[in-house]
């Protein structure tokens, strides 16, 4: 199999990634000066984004994950959420911050926060690497966004197509004709 790196664009370039992904650590930082903190990851997709973001967060951390089922092989929505795999520690009595990769109907962080309220934290906080806001259908609050993008689906930087592409360094959108080609 080969990447079909010809058939996409550049969306958001990795220093320009890294940066925004600096800047939010920076704030991150500056806002949980002082308090226990626990970063859950949503998998798969935000690994990337939580490995750079992490290390761009100065106050001491936890670190947990959970995988929710959302979009199968397809490129749309289903709205139906599902957790695949659960958090392996207490977030009772603690402060949340939920890192997640890319925020589109909102139906996955929807479902999470509402799972995770239950627990009893003090309080759960969201961050999004990526935001098409443009597209939400329930009412989310988001306190940390890297950037608002439009209706298109990317791939890169954690963010995959049929579980392959996660691993560019930048963001990309495929070019018109990408979804009908062989995958392999
Ligand atoms: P939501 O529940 O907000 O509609 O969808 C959130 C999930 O859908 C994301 O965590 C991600 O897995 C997937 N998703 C939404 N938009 C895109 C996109 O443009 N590219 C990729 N690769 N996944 C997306």
């Amino acid at each position: 199999m080969t990447y079909r790196i010809a058939e996409l664009k550049e969306y958001i370039s990795r220093e320009a990634l890294q940066q925004r992904v600096a800047e939010l650590g920076a704030q991150i930082s500056r806002d949980y000066a002082g308090q226990d903190l626990v970063l859950v990851a949503v998998l798969k997709g935000s690994v990337v984004f939580l490995s750079d973001l992490m290390r761009y967060i100065t106050v001491p951390h936890s670190v947990d994950f959970m995988a929710t089922s959302s979009y199968g092989n397809s490129t749309e929505s289903s709205g139906v959420v599902r957790i695949v795999k659960d958090l392996s520690m207490s977030i009772t009595g603690r402060n949340v911050l939920i890192v997640e990769d890319i925020i589109d109907t909102g139906h996955t962080l929807h479902y999470l926060l509402r799972i995770l309220n239950e627990r009893g934290p003090s309080a759960i906080h969201v961050v999004t690497l990526l935001d098409k806001k443009e597209r939400r259908e329930v009412a989310i609050e988001v306190d940390y966004v890297g950037f608002e993008i439009p209706n298109a689906f990317v791939v890169g930087y954690g963010l995959d197509f049929n579980e392959y592409y996660r691993n560019l360094p930048a963001i990309f959108v495929p070019k018109e004709g990408f979804f009908q080609g062989e995958t392999d």
